[in-house]
């Protein structure tokens, strides 16, 4: 019989993958912990109108990306193509929206329908922060600022560039928007197909295009800033400034405008030019209509995403866990010894190993393969008098050891 296949765009996490991968969403857990933000974990299948109501009917990812089935009781579900969504959708469940603000950090799967490439799969994964409940300036900043410290804990600062925009308020963005259109009907005739549906119904989306032409075409569009309100001036500002405050070094690009409909103020990209088309490795912005369209009251929120694959692929090598103590019984009599020596071990916190049958020969062969640092060989006649050989694997020296001090002579 031929053998199965992962699905198309998915993979296995094995070895050094999965140690990068884990290495990723632990450093970002344990630094968005330190900022203030508490994990949650909401279900990867939804309602599907969780994702219609809030990523727009023009968004990519509802229109192109989302796998939405009906399940067995005739009910429309999709897999979270992202996770925000998600946490508005439980804040309002879990009756939360009166207990703000809530800073929210995630990390699990997400699922789209794209084209498989580097750094692009069906199945990703990602972590993510969202603050909820607070429309301060400071709250933009300080989550953009956080994403910073996960990527400096990562070692990946350095190789990033932190890229903001403001998408202003609403006033800001209905006058913007008649000019942008203005601007892009001159050109109607030469814009891609996609980017001309778009023209009438969600002109920014139209900066954000990836065809070339379109890119031509953009980079004499109008910015925003001069049809911000004093309000979202004011935000804009003091974003900026307390940016600086924290440390975070950015560069200001008005043609960010992020892929889904729900933004509004702050929105921004951390881009790297190390994986190729794939640049961006952390996204969000500031999305103050999305909890009132989950059914809630009008509530302010910020956030963002990161993938973790991106990440994984910038990060170093992350190690394998220390290296484990190999317990070796010599003869089958003496097997049962040393499942108590390997259980008093590991209970003393020691990694430690046995291998489940072979000649010492063999075992000591594994011992020097796995890695061991040093092998504990229990004997008949040592046994015997309660103690055990303990060989030091990188220097070879070895030494008699009373059984019951082991763990106190195996601790690092
Ligand atoms: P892109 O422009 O690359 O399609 P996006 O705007 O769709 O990204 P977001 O929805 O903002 O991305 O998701 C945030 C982050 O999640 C991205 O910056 C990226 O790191 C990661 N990501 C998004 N889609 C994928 C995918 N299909 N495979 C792997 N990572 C992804
Ligand atoms: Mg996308």
């Amino acid at each position: 019989m031929n053998a199965l296949q992962p699905i198309r765009g998915t993979r296995d996490l094995i070895g050094e993958e999965m140690r990068r991968h884990r290495h990723v969403a632990e450093t970002a857990r344990r630094i968005a912990e330190l900022w203030g933000f508490e994990e949650w974990q909401t279900p990867v299948i939804e309602d599907t109108r969780v994702f219609t109501r809030s990523l727009g009917d023009t968004s990519d990812v509802v229109t192109k990306e989302m796998y939405t089935f009906e399940d067995r009781g005739g009910e429309s579900i999709t897999l979270r193509p992202e996770n925000t969504a998600g946490v508005c959708r439980a804040l309002v469940s879990n009756g939360l929206t009166q207990s703000l603000p809530q800073k929210v950090f995630y990390a699990g799967p997400m699922f789209r329908y794209e084209r498989p490439q580097k750094g692009r799969y069906r199945q990703f994964h990602q972590i993510g922060i969202e603050t909820v409940g607070a429309a301060e300036p400071l709250a933009d900043a300080e989550a953009i600022a956080c994403g910073q410290a996960i990527l400096k804990a990562l070692g990946v600062a350095e190789g990033t560039t932190l890229e903001i925009n403001t998408l202003g308020d609403r006033e800001s963005r209905t006058t913007y928007r008649s000019a942008l259109i203005a601007f892009l009907s001159a050109h109607e005739a030469k814009l891609s197909a996609d980017s001309r549906a778009r023209l009438h119904r969600n002109p920014l989306r139209v900066l954000d295009s990836k065809d070339e032409t379109d890119r031509a075409i953009v980079a004499d569009a109008p910015d925003i800033f001069p049809y911000l309100t004093d309000t979202a001036r004011a935000h804009w500002e003091t974003v900026q400034r307390h940016l600086a405050t924290f440390g975070v070094p950015f560069r200001v690009n008005p043609r960010i405008v992020r892929g889904l409909d729900y933004y509004s103020h702050t929105a921004f990209e951390f881009v790297t030019d190390r994986l190729g088309a794939q640049g961006t490795v952390m996204a969000g912005g500031r999305y103050d209509g999305l909890v009132e369209e989950m059914g809630g009251p009008p509530t302010p929120a910020v956030g963002w995403a990161a993938g973790i694959e991106r990440l994984a692929m910038l990060t170093g090598a992350v190690p394998p866990p220390a290296p484990p103590v190999a317990v070796i019984p010599v003869g089958e009599a003496a097997e049962e010894a040393a499942i108590r020596v390997l259980t008093a071990l590991r209970e003393a916190g020691i990694r430690a190993e046995m291998a489940f049958r072979g000649t010492l020969k063999r075992r000591m062969e594994r011992a020097n393969r796995i890695g061991a640092r040093a092998a504990v060989i229990l004997g008949d006649s040592e046994r015997a008098a309660g103690i055990a050989q303990v060989k030091d694997l990188a220097t070879g020296e070895q030494q008699a050891v009373p059984i019951a001090e082991l763990p106190a002579r195996l601790r690092r």
